[in-house]
């Protein structure tokens, strides 16, 4: 274990928005541990790419949905290259569903990844960063729970829900010198959107004030911001990087 060694944790790092923020992070001196899901090959070519570019880090694989798996995992973390400085609460789905057809695995398994995923992740993480009293959790919401979508009200109700989670701890943990702020994405070019119908990509270009779709990188930069001391005074925010989507 390094002492000198700042590590940044980012869930979902495997692909899209996650793979992106881990590389931002590592250029900017973290040692990232690239956490995944189940696609090990993808997770590995991110922790490759990092190491090309002469940065460092590892793999580690736990479903945020998986309490146990969580804590195991954070502790491994904290055993093999020391306390966590920066989490970036990325792992994400969205199960799209019309609220008539809805079914009650579906509200589970959207609530457990996207909502308890990240509640379970900042409470191994901030436990971890207490005693160094210096930390920045950054969770990955969107603008979907900002401004609601049809067939997408569980996705909603659990991005949402991160706003409240996230303010709160922010107040429990300022005069710990931890700070927890949420991104809220627009429209990103990543596996998840190319899922989206022809259709309801245009309706989405229309109604997006810059006119264009955003990359990972337009997310992983404020991400990096916010891990970083530049951001010293911000706390409990929630940031729109959504092309004026939302305002
Ligand atoms: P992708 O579908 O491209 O990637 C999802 C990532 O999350 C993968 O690395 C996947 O791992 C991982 N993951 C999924 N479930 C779990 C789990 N239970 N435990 C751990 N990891 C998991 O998603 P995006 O990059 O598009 O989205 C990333 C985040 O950004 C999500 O939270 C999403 O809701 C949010 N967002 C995305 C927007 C967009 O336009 N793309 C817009 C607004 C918000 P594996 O590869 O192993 O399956």
């Amino acid at each position: 274990m390094n002492a000198s060694k700042r590590i940044a944790v980012v869930t979902g790092a495997s692909r899209g928005i996650g793979a992106t923020v881990a590389q931002q992070l590592a250029r900017e001196g973290f040692f990232v541990i690239v956490n995944f899901a189940s696609n090990e090959a993808k997770a590995a070519q991110v922790l490759n790419a990092i190491r090309a570019s002469g940065g460092d880090g590892a793999l580690l694989k736990f479903d945020v949905s998986d309490a146990k798996a969580v804590e195991q995992g954070f502790e491994a973390i904290a055993e093999e290259h020391g306390a966590v400085e920066v989490l970036v609460n990325n792992a994400g789905i969205s199960i799209d569903n019309l609220l008539m057809r809805v079914k009650p695995e579906e509200v589970d398994r959207i609530l457990d990844v996207d909502l308890k995923g990240t509640i379970y992740c900042t409470k191994e993480a901030t436990r971890q960063m207490m005693k160094p009293r210096k930390g920045s959790v950054i969770t990955i919401s969107s603008v979907i729970g900002e401004c609601g979508n049809p067939g997408q009200s569980l996705y909603a109700a659990a991005k949402a829900g991160l706003f409240g989670f996230s303010k709160s701890v922010a107040r429990e943990l300022a005069s710990r010198g931890i700070r927890v702020n949420v991104v809220t994405p627009g429209y990103i070019q990543t596996d998840m959107t190319d899922a989206l119908t022809e259709a309801q990509k245009e309706a989405m270009l229309r109604a997006i004030p810059l006119g264009t779709i955003g990359n990972p990188e337009d997310v992983a930069y404020t991400v990096a911001f916010l891990a970083s001391d530049r951001s010293r005074y911000i706390t409990g925010q929630v940031i729109g990087v959504n092309g004026g989507l939302y305002m």
